[in-house]
């Protein structure tokens, strides 16, 4: 049996892998990509199908955070080229998820910069979660408001939020190396506090930070431990502004790796491919697929994605179905006409223009 069937194998019994294993995944070569992939796609086609669920985040506060997390767009002193705001007009929040709504997204994710709310804030968001729930029933909603105190989970969960994210991002023992101004324990304790207070735990990682395999391993083993109910796998947007601009340590085989790794940690928890998708992974995102089954929709936080349109593209011609649009994916392929991608050409051999090259 080839090395990483046994590894799937382990996996579709529950069975966990070991530190070394996943090690073994990530230092992995390309020659073996392929073999990877098929193999890590076993336990996600068994417990999702070919089902992705989409995700549309909306921003509901942007930049000038007080923390100074080196990976975030938003943080203190980034000279980003991002929009900054202060909380949205619940007008404009039920307009933006609207938006992800119509076009496929199964879940909204409510996300503001800070380094956590106050009592006050989770009071406004009260009337645009009652807005969503009346106008969207069966839509979920995950907020995303950084570090939580006493008593907020049980505040967000009673006005009606499904799930609430927070990343652990890197490994404890690097944690320090990425931030200051709070803890990687600061992080499990938020994760534990959503979770008690019945909140679906939703938390995930960041690679391409300057990391080791040993740190992605360790990360991956220390989301397992917090038994989430979805794990956001992120590739850094390396922002100029930032620390952490010009870092482009990642490249799709190593994405791919990456995600494979997750998903063996993983095997029938939602993993989901996130922020940095399209910058890092490029032409290999619908191989992805078979190893993640879940997306953001569109765009992300402070960065723009690929258009909403090209995803559901991506998804359909890999012969995936968007979670939730089953039926409606099955009435056929005649929609696939593309009359405008024929293009006669015009250009290179045999005219005035410069080829193609
Ligand atoms: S990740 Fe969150 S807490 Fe950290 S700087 Fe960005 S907005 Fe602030």
């Amino acid at each position: 049996m080839a090395r990483f069937d046994v590894l799937s194998d382990k996996a579709l019994r529950r069975d966990p892998l070991t530190r070394d294993e996943l090690l073994g995944v990530l230092g992995s070569d390309d020659d073996a990509l392929m073999d990877l992939v098929a193999a890590a796609a076993r336990p996600r086609l068994r417990a999702f199908g070919r089902t992705v669920k989409l995700n549309y985040l909306v921003n509901l506060k942007s930049g000038l955070c007080p923390e100074d997390c080196t990976y975030c767009s938003q943080r203190l002193g980034s000279t980003a080229d991002v929009v900054t705001y202060t909380w949205l007009k619940p007008d404009r929040t039920a307009e933006a998820v609207r938006a992800g709504v119509e076009a496929g997204a199964a879940r909204v994710c409510l996300v503001a910069s800070g380094r956590g709310p106050t009592d006050r804030d989770v009071d406004r968001l009260r009337p645009a979660i009652e807005g969503i729930k009346a106008d969207h029933p069966g839509v979920e909603v995950c907020a995303c408001l950084g570090l939580l105190s006493e008593g907020q989970a049980e505040r967000l969960r009673a006005s009606g939020v499904d799930a609430y994210n927070h990343n652990l991002n890197t490994s404890g023992e690097r944690y320090a190396d990425i931030c200051t101004t709070h803890t990687f324990d600061d992080r499990v304790e938020t994760v534990g506090k959503a979770k008690a207070a019945g909140l679906s735990p939703c938390s995930g990682l960041i690679a391409g930070m300057g990391e080791g395999d040993g740190d992605i391993a360790d990360a991956l083993l220390a989301l397992r431990g917090l038994e989430p109910d979805s794990v956001p796998v992120n590739f850094l947007i390396p922002f100029e502004g930032t620390p952490l601009a010009g870092r482009w340590d990642l490249d799709p085989r190593r994405c791919l790796r990456i995600l494979a790794a997750a998903r063996l940690v993983f095997p029938d928890t939602e993993v989901r491919l996130a922020a940095g998708r399209e910058v890092h992974l490029r032409g290999m995102q619908s191989t992805a697929l078979y190893l993640a089954n879940s997306i953001f929709l569109g765009d992300y936080l402070t960065s723009e994605g690929q258009p909403g349109r090209a995803d559901l593209e991506m998804i359909r011609d890999a012969g995936f179905t968007v979670l939730g649009s089953e039926e409606e994916d099955e009435r056929g392929d005649g929609d696939r006409e593309r009359p405008e991608l024929v293009r006669p050409r015009h250009r290179g051999a045999g005219t005035a223009l410069p080829p193609n090259a």
